[in-house]
């Protein structure tokens, strides 16, 4: 099963991949996960890609492509993978769908989680001040200067492949706002999994 799941930062992408991948059994493979673990290379690349996330902008398209390719290729992620925060550019999409095709594989489901710019910032304010009670280190990147870059890097890059998708039939959306589990419940209806499935 191939899902790749879209929405705005905070939107609970993470939470409800985490939850979802114990439902379908594949990874699920989070780019700025990714993004993050490379940007604790004490490198040149480690750096930039440091930089580029505090800042709110997206890294090359060049590279994260490079790197969800070759994590697709290695063999747990065979029988599909749960996608979170990728693609995140038209053209990032227009390239994975070239690999896939080229692979003969197809995605079988684009779930698009909608929720209300003021709520996600409230919502993210919440998430960084709780890490910080917990005494977990807070995202560099959740603080509101910068979620107001990455909103708008979403509606401006992003967005524009709720279109795309749907044209290809794939995409559902789902209220991302609701209860964390009536949200994953959702999601498994979407996707025809688990004891949810109407
Ligand atoms: P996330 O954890 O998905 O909110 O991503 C955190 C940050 O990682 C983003 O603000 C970007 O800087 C970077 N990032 C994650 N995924 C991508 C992607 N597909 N393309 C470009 N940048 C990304």
């Amino acid at each position: 099963m191939r899902i790749v799941l879209l929405g705005p930062p905070g939107a609970g992408k993470g939470t409800q991949a985490t939850r979802i991948v114990d439902e379908v059994r594949v990874p699920h493979l989070s780019t700025g996960d990714m993004l993050r673990a490379a940007a604790l290379a004490d490198t040149e690349f480690g750096s930039e890609v440091r930089q580029t996330m505090a800042s709110g902008q997206l890294v090359s398209d060049q590279v994260i492509v490079a790197a969800v390719m070759e994590r697709i290729s290695l063999p747990d992620a065979r029988r599909g993978f749960v996608l979170d925060g990728f693609p995140r550019t038209m053209s990032q999409a227009v390239t994975f769908d070239d690999h896939l095709d080229r692979q003969g594989m197809t995605l079988d489901h684009v779930i698009e989680l909608r929720a209300d710019e003021e709520i996600l910032l409230d919502r993210i304010m919440t998430r960084a001040q709780q890490a910080r009670e917990t005494g977990s280190a807070a995202r560099a990147d959740d603080n509101r200067d910068t979620l107001k870059v990455r909103l708008d890097a979403y509606n401006e890059l992003t967005a524009p492949l709720i279109e795309y998708y749907r044209e290809r039939s794939l995409l559902r959306s789902i209220d991302g706002l609701q209860a964390v589990d009536d949200v994953t419940a959702d999601l498994l209806k979407v996707i025809g999994s688990g004891s949810s499935v109407a």
